[in-house]
């Protein structure tokens, strides 16, 4: 199994990048945003929850996204690893995520850090909203916020994989398909060293 984190502020390409990873290395996709936009399209009570947090650019209860991935990966027992794609977002989330895959007697393997500067940040979260029709990319105060949440909540789970060595900087400034380069060659490296 490989267990891969793609983790970086809102803007920095994890959706992007997440999509030709998966394609690539055969990986399921687990990002908690979209499944919680699943919900909220299904309109269920979940979703008309989790949609009043989103849209004000704050983070869903724990206990809410902790739950959503303990129900994928037991929906995935024969997976050949997963790709997390905005989560963990908290320390908590991190921890729970740490002991669920201990359970399956496997663990993260490796943690890519996205780094992009706040002003290309901003530029492709303005992009964005043109045609994401997501409602929390159209407001620049809830981009604002969400940057504000990335630095206080969601950062510290970057120096939680630094200490155990798993925590990889990748520059994802540039093209899409030169990031992606730069994200394989690391994942290949990783993987040489990995017994799958
Ligand atoms: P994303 O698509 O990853 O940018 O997430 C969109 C929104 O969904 C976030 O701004 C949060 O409100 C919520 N969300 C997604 N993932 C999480 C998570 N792991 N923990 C808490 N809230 C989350």
């Amino acid at each position: 199994m490989f267990n891969l984190i793609l983790f970086g502020p809102p803007g920095s390409g994890k959706g992007t990048q997440s999509e030709k990873l998966i394609e690539k290395y055969g990986l399921v996709h687990l990002s908690t945003g979209n499944l919680l936009r699943e919900e909220i399209a299904n309109n269920t009570p979940l979703g008309l929850e989790a949609r009043n947090i989103m849209d004000k650019g704050h983070l869903v209860p724990d206990e809410v996204v902790i739950g959503m991935i303990d129900n994928s990966l037991e929906h995935h027992k024969e997976a050949p690893g997963f790709l997390f794609d905005g989560f963990p977002r908290t320390l908590a989330q991190a921890e729970a995520l740490d002991k669920l895959l201990l359970l399956k007697n496997a663990e993260t393997d490796l943690v890519i850090i996205l780094d992009v500067n706040e002003e290309e940040l901003i530029k492709r979260l303005v992009n964005r909203a043109k045609t994401s029709g997501r409602s929390d990319d159209a407001d620049e105060n809830v981009q604002r916020k969400r940057q504000e949440v990335y630095k206080r909540d969601t950062f510290p789970v970057a120096t939680h994989y630094q200490k155990m060595k798993k925590l990889v900087h990748v520059d994802g400034m540039g093209e899409i398909d030169q990031i992606f380069q730069r994200l394989c060659s690391i994942i290949d490296k990783k993987r040489k060293s990995t017994p799958q």
